[in-house]
């Protein structure tokens, strides 16, 4: 008897019922276990109906003295019930002949539903009911009755029968439901063991207080939820300590090359720079692949560090991938590493899917053949069958854009008998301390914590949109400095084709308005050589101003725009407005950025706009953002592949954040079988102890 076996095999359950659980993500007795109730219902105590108040929910118990049906308005079927105390109606809109000629006058039934005050006095609209016919067996419930989330064609009772008898079986073998928890801990939290626990929460005892069940205060939940935030942190520590037992190629270059390198850049690197790429050169020296993230405020110069890094790859013989979020981002990464590269005897690569033909083919050719040492592309690169010659070195820019899962998985990419490449990742986006736990616990981190000389903070005002005039003028003189701007729409919108549309109609309006001036737009659902035009003509200020979408949220890097006007940012995530507003700052002089806001604003709203205009710091924006939005809001909006939780929610359980790293470490040391078993039970994840 193993829990991991299919729900087919408990009574009542046959195939469609399986497929229908299948939908709730339930194919296993633990799958239902951990399928806990929404909320509760008691049904233990049956209420006098003279002591009924319109709102409650009660189980009441009364003869029927009448059934009729009303003709009146939408047909229905009304039935009196009297208990002696009082009577009470229960109707119905949707009956059969049947349940008519069942409930004749005489006969008992207990019901339980909503009590309000209708028609006629209070009454129950389609209580849940049963027919008494042996009032000496009748009893009500001994424990809360279980509301479980649910699916089409799945009843609660069968979900609750099923529950039951999986419940009694884990009775019957205590064994099955093992604590992986130290006991220490369990102790110090007063937290029930795991069997108690489930057990409490699909059927909690009458005398717990369904205030705490439904607020979800009770320590039985508490405790699953640290179990599964645990499991989560563990399966990235178990990620870095697995990722040890591979080889990687020793990468290293000698002082002729890096000092060749070095002189032919237009600038110094900073000192964060260059012990961000003391880190590196030390991994990349090892004979096990590098796993670090280097985090560095938007402008920090992280581009130059991961070119350091290609640099050590290519003079040891190896081949570098490039991996972006975005095309224009991806492109741009193309023009600077292919001017960095020019001293070094090496092709760079940019492969896109709109690479067709031979010119993809020979692509593909200088990759299996090695003539080309880097290339460059979105994530499409790793989803073809390109065919690396040596590959060495993945680097992955603006990594929260990917998920966990996606990094993880890309890890098994370019692997190569028992070696594989080595990764540096990249990321503007900090993530606080206590979500870092849950997102790169499987990674080494170097944060980049200085900005290159000369930049000047960039300016923030928050306006309205009333003073959308003010802003034209403003453009105006600005152009007239010979400076050109950036004018972002935002739009929540799921669909990216309104967006666009959106934006389309703003650069209309905008060219109206500014007659003198050069406008043009851009956004994702242009041709990449459409994009790259506009691009390039906005470096080459052949344009003033650029109307965009958020596409361009990450990577562009244009100088000469120091002003950019965001619309209704009060749409967007402070992260994702700190990024944007990073494309303006990125030369020596003055820069501004706009937030047009359109009134009327919440408090909230406004504390938030606040925070950015005050702070250029992605740090400080990011804990601020934490405090006002939660965690969940936090992670959930930054990532793409954001993590799902089938207890835990980062916001309820946000003081369990801190205690997860130590009791990881610990179990970790004391007990790596629970570790993995943990991460087997809440993640699915198999290992070589998942059978422990
Ligand atoms: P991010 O960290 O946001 O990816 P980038 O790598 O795009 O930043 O760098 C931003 C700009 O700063 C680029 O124009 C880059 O060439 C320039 N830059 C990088 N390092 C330095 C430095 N040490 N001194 C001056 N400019 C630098
Ligand atoms: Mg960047």
């Amino acid at each position: 008897m193993k829990l991991n076996q299919s729900v087919t095999t408990l009574t009542g359950i046959g195939a469609q019922t399986a497929s229908r659980l299948h939908k709730l993500g339930i194919y296993t007795l633990q799958d239902l276990l951990f399928h806990l109730p929404l909320r509760y219902e008691d049904r233990t105590r049956i209420y006098p109906i003279n002591s009924l108040v319109s709102g409650t929910t009660a189980l009441v118990c009364g003869t029927v003295e009448f059934i009729d049906i009303l003709p009146r308005g939408r047909k229905s079927l009304i039935c009196q019930i009297n208990d002696g105390t009082g009577a009470l109606s229960l109707k119905f809109f949707h009956f059969s002949a049947n349940q008519h000629n069942s409930l004749k006058p005489g006969t008992l039934i207990s019901c339980f539903g909503e009590v309000r005050y209708g028609y006629a006095g209070l009454e129950i609209v389609h209580p849940d009911y049963q027919i008494i016919t042996d009032p000496n067996a009748y009893t009500t419930e001994t424990k809360l009755t279980p509301v479980y989330p649910l699916t089409e064609g799945l009843s609660q009772n069968t979900l609750r029968k099923a529950v039951k008898q999986a419940l009694s079986l884990c009775q019957q073998e205590p064994g099955l439901l093992t604590d992986w928890l130290p006991a220490e801990l369990l102790k110090n939290a007063s937290y029930p063991s795991l069997a108690d626990a489930i057990h409490t929460l699909h059927a909690p005892d009458e005398t717990l207080s369904l205030t705490d069940l439904h607020n979800s205060k009770h320590p039985a939940l508490k405790r699953l939820a640290l179990e599964e935030l645990l499991a989560h942190h563990l399966s990235l520590c178990l990620a870095k300590s697995l990722a040890k037992i591979w080889q990687a190629p020793r990468l290293s270059a000698d002082t002729a090359t890096t000092t060749a390198f070095l002189n032919a850049l237009p600038f110094q690197l900073t000192n964060a720079q260059q012990r961000v790429i003391q880190d590196i050169v030390a991994d990349c020296h090892q004979a096990q692949p590098m796993m670090r993230l280097v985090q560095g405020d938007v402008g920090s110069g992280k581009t130059i560090v991961s070119a350091y890094a290609a640099l050590l790859a290519l003079a040891s013989g190896y081949q570098v991938a490039v991996m972006a979020p975005t095309e224009l981002l991806a492109e741009q990464h193309k023009r600077n590493f292919s001017v960095w590269f020019q001293g070094v005897d090496t092709q760079v690569v940019y492969l896109t899917g709109q690479l067709k033909g031979n010119a993809r083919k020979d692509a593909l050719q200088r990759l299996a053949d090695g003539t080309a040492g880097i290339i460059i592309g979105t994530h499409a690169l790793f989803q073809e069958a390109v065919h690396f010659h040596r590959l060495g070195l993945i680097i992955i820019d603006e990594q929260h854009r990917f998920g966990v899962h996606q990094r993880l998985a890309l890890r098994e990419k370019g692997q190569h008998g028992d070696s594989r490449p080595h990764q540096l990742v990249m990321t503007a986006t900090p993530i606080p301390r206590t979500l870092a736990m849950l997102q790169y616990a499987d990674l080494d981190i170097s944060i980049i914590d200085e900005l290159p000389p000369g930049r000047k903070p960039i300016v923030t005002s928050v306006i309205p949109a009333e003073r959308r005039s003010e802003v034209i003028d403003r453009i105006n003189s600005w152009v007239a400095k010979r400076r050109q701007v950036y004018w972002v729409c935002t739009l929540i919108e799921e669909s990216e084709a309104l967006q666009c549309e959106a934006a389309e109609k703003t650069a209309e309006l905008l060219v109206q308005a500014l007659p003198d001036v050069r406008v043009a737009l851009i956004h994702g659902r242009m041709k990449n050589a459409d994009k790259d035009a506009v691009m390039q003509a906005f470096k080459n200020h052949q344009l003033d101003l650029l109307v965009a979408t958020t596409v361009i949220e990450v990577g562009v890097d244009v100088p000469n725009a120091g002003l950019m006007i965001i619309e209704n940012p009060e749409r967007l995530g402070l992260s994702q407005l700190h990024q944007l507003r990073g494309r303006v700052g990125r030369g020596a002089d003055d820069s501004y950025c706009l937030l047009m806001y359109q009134g009327p604003l919440s408090d909230t709203a406004r504390q938030r706009l606040g925070i950015l205009r005050d702070s250029n710091d992605g740090f400080v924006i990011a804990e601020k953002d934490l405090e006002l939005r939660g965690p969940g809001d936090v992670m959930g909006t930054r990532q793409t592949g954001a993590i799902h939780f089938k207890i835990a929610d980062l916001e309820r359980d946000a003081e369990l954040l801190d205690s997860i790293p130590p009791i990881g470490a610990q179990l970790l040391a004391s007990n790596p079988a629970a570790a993995h078993a943990l991460c087997a039970r809440w993640l699915g994840i198999a290992t070589d102890y998942a059978e422990v």
